[in-house]
């Protein structure tokens, strides 16, 4: 059977969430919402859960948005804590906000060592943009530069997003262009391919940097192809994700499903569902 690796799924401390926040979420998978509170309790029982699904290995994406989000820097001890269950199963996501922490550069570091494999910045929910650093942000230059040295692929919010308080204009995959410019060897995925706005220019910086990937989660399979009609060409850059569980995504199993009757062939489907990430992700 086809190995999969869910790049994108949001097991997070939701205790931490803003009322308001976790009231979205909740809404948007009320079918299932008490297995999710298990989950988050469980690593074990989130392990059968992917052991049923046929998933070997699952990105959990955290990072930190105290004023809109309410996540706290402590969201890296609660993750890392969560993925010591199967560090080889569970790639940890963590995140950094350069005003909540003194030395944003050494929280990069930090969290590294802690067992952190990967940096999200989420500019719509953090209320920057990612090029911020241009702007005298040197929080967000010290970030790349040690996300960069410490060799954490860098996971960056694209595309629009419906919380409370999130500011779209940050959310265009273009302004990520400078990133690559500036810090060739850091890899940068751009999360949601800026859908549903700017899918072309998450095709055209995927094609113009070689460490620029970008994830195809929050997109209903069945759009993909609207989204995405040369998606085939840039299979080697693309990684499978879910978004799971989050307003408007359904289970991870009909995602799947829907995924591989798309009219690609078996070599895309196998590097998107499972090659990239395990190459950018090594064990
Ligand atoms: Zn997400």
């Amino acid at each position: 059977m086809q190995p999969i690796i869910d790049i994108h799924v949001h097991i997070m401390p939701y205790h931490m969430l803003k009322p308001a926040v976790l009231e979205m979420i909740k809404n948007g998978c009320k079918d299932y919402y008490a297995d999710v509170e298990r989950y988050l309790a469980q690593p074990k029982t989130f392990l059968r859960l992917l052991d049923s699904l046929g998933i070997e290995r699952a990105g959990l994406i955290n990072y930190v948005a105290p004023e809109i989000i309410g996540l706290m820097p402590e969201a890296n001890d609660w993750i890392a804590q969560y993925c010591k269950v199967a560090p080889n199963r569970l790639l940890a996501f963590g995140g950094v906000h350069p005003g909540s922490v003194a030395d944003p550069g050494a929280e990069v570091d930090r969290i590294a060592k802690l067992g952190i494999r990967a940096i999200k910045i989420h500019p719509p929910h953090q209320a920057f943009s990612p090029n911020d650093y241009l702007n005298g942000n040197r929080g967000l230059a010290a970030i790349y530069e040690r996300a960069q040295a410490n060799g954490l692929p860098l996971m960056i919010h694209t595309g629009t997003s419906i919380f409370p308080g999130a500011r779209n204009l940050h959310a265009q995959p273009m302004l990520c262009d400078d990133i690559s410019v500036d810090y060739p060897d850091l890899v940068v995925i751009l999360a949601h391919g800026g859908r549903p706005l700017w899918m072309d220019e998450a095709f055209f910086l995927v094609r113009r940097h070689k460490n620029m990937y970008m994830d195809i989660s929050g997109i209903p399979p069945q759009k993909l192809m609207e989204y995405f009609p040369r998606l085939e060409e840039i299979a080697g850059k693309v990684l499978w994700g879910t978004d799971w569980p989050g307003p408007g995504v359904p289970v991870i199993k009909d995602n799947i499903e829907k995924f591989h009757r798309l009219p690609i062939g078996d070599e895309a489907k196998r590097k998107i569902l499972y090659d990239n990430a395990a190459r950018l992700f090594p064990r």
